[in-house]
């Protein structure tokens, strides 16, 4: 499995942009295609609806992050890349960010198979 050291690179250029560490809130997916990185962050307290009803009655639909990264990639190279998925806790460490069923059903359609997140423990595990 993937040492979250290969992935350095690219959470600081997400730290530039994101606070990394929200009390594990945020939800981070890569995806890699040879030497290239995909990323994608979530919608800050959106978990786990992807559409919420507001009192003005407006529907309003959040994107995740392993939607958000797979979206970057080109549609043709999708089958290839290999998905990670995990939330960072305000102590360095990591926890649960198992992709939720909306985004199982995604990552299907647009043939990801390689997908990997991180469980209670903050160990990789794979769908
Ligand atoms: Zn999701």
């Amino acid at each position: 499995m993937l040492p979250l050291s290969t992935l350095q690179g690219a959470l600081q250029s997400l730290s530039k942009t994101y606070d990394l560490r929200p009390a594990g809130k945020l939800v981070i997916a890569v995806a890699i295609l040879g030497k290239s990185r995909y990323l994608g962050v979530n919608e800050y307290r959106t978990h786990p609806d992807m559409y919420s009803l507001k009192a003005s009655g407006i529907v309003v639909c959040y994107v995740h992050a392993e939607q958000r990264a797979i979206a970057k990639v080109p549609r043709q190279s999708r089958s290839k890349v290999s998905l990670y998925v995990f939330r960072v806790l305000k102590s360095g460490g990591l926890t649960m960010a198992k992709p939720c069923p909306l985004c199982q059903i995604y990552l299907q359609r647009e043939g990801v198979e390689d997908i990997h997140y991180t469980d209670w423990s903050g160990a990789w595990r794979s769908l």
